[in-house]
């Protein structure tokens, strides 16, 4: 079966990194993980420092890529993963019921 939605991307991720020798192996999640922090960080500091919205969204994408390639090692399927939590997240009552931030 194709992929659809964010599977499509996904399976185009996990072949880039295969492609160019990035292991999906179990004993990689650790850095995986905080490679996908890093990238957030980036995004952060781009921000910081004046960088352009494009310039941020460039480093944001990086991390979705990182992401994607995280859940594909983990042999997930995100798109499933998506719809499940976006329909928990509708449920859900304005503003999640914090009273700080959100
Ligand atoms: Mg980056």
């Amino acid at each position: 079966m194709d992929p659809v939605g964010l599977n499509v991307q996904m399976a185009e991720v996990r072949a880039l990194c295969d492609a160019k020798g990035f292991s999906a192996s179990e004993e990689r999640i650790w850095e995986m993980l905080a490679l996908i922090h890093s990238e957030i960080s980036e995004a952060t500091d781009c921000y910081k420092k004046g960088g352009s919205y494009e310039e941020v969204g460039t480093e944001l994408i990086d991390a979705i890529i990182r992401i994607l390639h995280l859940l594909s090692a983990l042999g997930l399927d995100a798109q499933q993963l998506y719809e499940d939590k976006m329909a928990k997240n509708w449920a859900r009552p304005y503003k999640y019921n914090t009273v700080r931030g959100g």
